[in-house]
C-alpha cells in the first residue's frame, strides 16, 4: 500500500514535529514517523506513581523566544513556563554560595559578596552577553547559517558589538571567561560551568560566542509547566489539528530513492509512503549512510558522516520520586533552597575542567553536578496526594562518559551521586524514594537512537562541525545533494538542546522548495539583525525548487 504526501519527516523529537507542525500550518500534507511509541524524541516525561520524571530535556532556556511557541499558539494547546527568581546556585567550601537571578542587580550583589570588585565586571559581562544575545544570536539561531567568511565580514562591518562577536567566535569558551579578568576563582568557575554544562569543551577554540548564549539562556531558564512533555504533545495536537498524520512505534527503515530523487520512505513494517520531500532529523550517519545504499551521496557528504564526531561525554541522570522534605542546603543562605539549579563540587575553573576531562578519559572518580527539584516549582509534577508526607521530584545530572560498563556500573553511581548530594542537603537521607530510574550515557543511546555515543546534541560542537559547516557544507541550508531530501533535526545549524532553530530553519526551506507561501513573515528579530547588518538575507544561497507532482 502507498500513500502520498508532500512532506514525510522522520523523527518527533522538538524539531521534527516543529517542523512537521510550520509545514502543515502552511497547508502542506504532513506525516511525521516516529520510532518510539511517543513523540518527544528529547521531551520526555514518564510519569510513575503520580512523580513525574523528565528523563532527557527538563531546562527550557529563553524559553517563549522560541517562534513555535507563539507562531503556532502552544500557550492555546496547554504549554506554559515556570520561570523561577533564583536561577541558579552554585555551592563552594565553607558554605559561601552565588546565586543567580532573573533580577541581574541581585545576582551582582551575590557576586560582590564573594569578590567586591568582580561585581561591575559580572555587570559588564552580563549586559554584554544580553546584547549579543538579542541582536545577534538569539536572531541567528532562527535564520539559516552564512558560509563563515560573509557572516565574519558582516558581523566586522556592523559596529562594535558585531566585530566583539566575531572576535569571540575565533575563541575558545575559556578564553571568552578570561576576557573579563574575574579575580575569584569561584566566580570563574561558575561561568564556566553553565557554558560547558551541555557539554561544550572549555578550550575548543572557535566555539567561544556559544558562552554568551549558553550563560545568557541558563539565567533565564524555565521548565513547562506539567513536564517536558507537554510541548511535545501540544505540537502534536497543532499537527494533527492541521491535518497531518503522526504515526508512532515505527521506524523509518530506508529512505525511498528513483532517478536520484528521493521519492519517499519505507517503514519498519514494510509500508511505502511516497512524498514530495523526505525531512530526516536524524543525525548525518542514519541520513547518509544507514537509510539509503552507498553511492547515493557524492563521496565528500558519504566520508563527511562516517567521520563524524560525537560528544566527547555525555549525561548521567538519576530521576527520583520521593516522599520528604525538599532538600535543605544546611550552612548556606536561604536563596539556595530556591534555585532552579544547584550546582556542586567546583571551587575553581581548574575543576570545571578537571571534570570535563576525566569523563573524557572514562573516569567517573571527579564527583561534581547539579541538582533541581522540578515539584518545588510545579506542583504538578508530583502526586497531590501521598500518605505519610510530602512527595517530591529529584533530578540529580552531571557529565559522564559513554566508554563504561553501565550495566553493572549504573546502579552504584547513581547511590553515589544521591550521597553528594546529600553531603550538601544532609536531609535528603530521610527521604524515602517509591520511584526512582537513572539514565547512563548507554541508556540515551538505546532510547533515542539519533544521540549515539550518549551525544545529546547529535554531533560534537567544534568549529568543523558548527553554523554552516552543520552538519556538512554541502547539506547546511537544510537541503542535501539528492533532491527533494532535506534535514531538520540537531546535527543541523544552529545545533541540540530544545530550541526548536532546525526544525523552524528547515521548515522555511522546505516550504518554499515546495512552492508553499509561509503565511509567518520573517521574525522581528531577524529583520532588526539584517537591517543592523549582522545577518543579510542576499548571503544565502538559492533555495532548491522541487518539482510539482511526483512523476
Ligand atoms: C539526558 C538528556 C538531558 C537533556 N537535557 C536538556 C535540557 O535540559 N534542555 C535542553 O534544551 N535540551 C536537553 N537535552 C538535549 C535535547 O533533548 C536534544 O538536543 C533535542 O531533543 C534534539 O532534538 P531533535 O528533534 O533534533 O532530536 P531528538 O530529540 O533526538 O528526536 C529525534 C527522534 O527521531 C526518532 N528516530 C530515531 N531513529 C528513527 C527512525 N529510523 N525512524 C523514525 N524515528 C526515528 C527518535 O526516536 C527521536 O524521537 C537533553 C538530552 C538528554 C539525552
Amino acid at each position: 500500500m502507498s500513500e502520498s504526501y508532500d512532506a514525510v519527516v522522520i523523527g518527533a523529537g522538538p524539531n521534527g514535529l516543529s517542523c512537521g507542525a510550520y509545514l502543515a500550518r502552511a497547508g502542506a500534507k504532513v506525516a511525521v514517523i516516529e520510532r518510539c511509541v511517543e513523540t518527544g524524541g528529547g521531551l520526555v516525561t514518564q510519569e510513575l506513581s503520580g512523580f513525574r520524571l523528565n528523563h532527557h530535556a527538563l531546562y527550557m532556556m529563553l524559553a517563549e523566544l522560541m517562534p513555535p511557541y507563539q507562531e503556532l499558539d502552544l500557550s492555546s494547546r496547554g504549554v506554559s513556563f515556570v520561570r523561577p527568581e533564583v536561577q541558579a546556585a552554585f555551592l563552594f567550601e565553607g558554605g559561601k554560595s552565588l546565586t543567580l537571578h532573573l533580577d541581574a542587580a541581585e545576582s551582582r550583589r551575590s557576586v560582590e559578596a564573594l569578590c567586591q570588585a568582580d561585581g561591575e565586571r559580572f555587570a559588564v559581562m552580563y549586559e554584554e552577553f544580553g546584547a549579543m544575545c538579542q541582536r545577534f544570536l538569539i536572531p541567528a539561531t532562527y535564520f539559516p547559517p552564512i558560509p563563515p567568511i560573509e557572516q565574519t565580514q558582516l558581523l566586522e562591518t556592523s559596529g562594535e558589538l558585531g566585530s566583539r562577536i566575531a572576535a569571540f567566535s575565533e575563541m575558545s569558551p575559556r578564553e571568552v571567561i578570561d576576557e573579563y579578568g574575574f579575580e575569584d576563582p569561584r566566580v570563574k568557575a561558575a561561568f564556566l560551568y553553565l557554558g560547558m554544562m551541555f557539554g561544550i569543551d572549555a578550550d575548543e577554540g572557535g566555539l567561544g560566542f556559544l558562552l554568551p548564549i549558553y550563560v545568557y539562556r541558563l539565567m533565564n531558564n524555565a521548565i513547562v509547566r506539567g513536564g517536558s512533555h507537554q510541548l511535545s504533545s501540544a505540537l502534536r495536537r497543532s499537527l494533527e489539528e492541521d491535518g497531518a498524520e503522526v504515526i508512532t512505534g515505527t521506524a523509518v527503515d530506508e529512505i525511498l530513492m528513483e532517478d536520484g530523487r528521493a521519492t519517499g520512505v519505507r517503514l519498519g513494517d514494510g509500508k511505502e509512503i511516497r512524498c514530495r520531500a523526505v525531512v530526516s532529523t536524524l543525525n548525518p550517519v542514519q541520513t547518509f549512510t544507514k537509510l539509503v545504499p552507498e553511492g547515493t551521496f557524492p563521496e565528500e557528504v558519504e566520508d563527511g558522516a562516517r567521520e563524524w564526531e560525537w560528544e566527547e561525554w555525555s549525561l548521567f541522570m538519576v530521576n527520583s520520586g520521593i516522599v520528604g522534605e525538599a532538600p535543605h542546603y544546611e550552612g548556606y543562605d536561604e536563596s539556595v533552597d530556591e534555585a532552579l539549579m544547584v550546582v556542586m563540587g567546583y571551587e575553581c575553573p581548574e575543576d570545571v575542567i578537571a571534570h570535563s576531562e576525566a569523563a573524557k578519559a572514562g573516569s567517573v572518580d571527579h564527583m561534581a553536578g547539579h541538582a533541581t527539584v522540578p515539584s518545588l516549582f510545579d506542583p504538578l509534577q508530583a502526586p497531590n496526594h501521598v500518605p505519610f508526607g510530602t512527595p517530591h521530584v529529584l533530578r540529580w545530572e552531571t557529565w559522564a562518559p559513554y566508554d563504561r560498563d553501565w550495566l553493572s556500573e549504573r546502579d552504584a553511581f547513581a547511590e553515589r551521586c544521591m550521597e553528594f548530594w546529600a553531603g550538601y542537603a544532609p536531609n535528603l537521607r530521610e527521604r524515602n524514594t517509591r520511584v526512582s530510574v537513572c539514565w547512563s550515557p548507554k541508556d540515551i543511546e538505546t532510547q533515542l537512537a539519533t544521540m549515539a555515543r550518549g551525544s545529546i546534541k547529535h554531533g560534537a560542537y567544534t568549529s568543523l562541525q558548527m553554523g554552516y559547516n552543520r552538519p556538512l557544507p554541502d547539506c547546511s541550508e537544510y537541503t542535501t545533494p539528492v533532491d527533494g531530501l532535506f534535514v531538520a533535526g540537531a546535527s543541523t545549524h544552529p545545533g541540540g538542546m530544545v530550541i526548536m532553530g532546525p526544525g523552524y530553519n528547515a521548515s522555511r526551506a522546505v516550504a518554499s522548495a515546495l512552492g508553499i507561501e509561509l503565511p509567518w513573515p520573517q521574525l522581528d528579530s531577524v529583520r532588526l539583525a539584517c537591517e543592523r547588518g549582522y545577518l543579510s538575507l542576499d548571503a544565502l544561497a538559492e533555495d532548491a525548487a522541487l518539482p510539482e507532482e511526483d512523476e
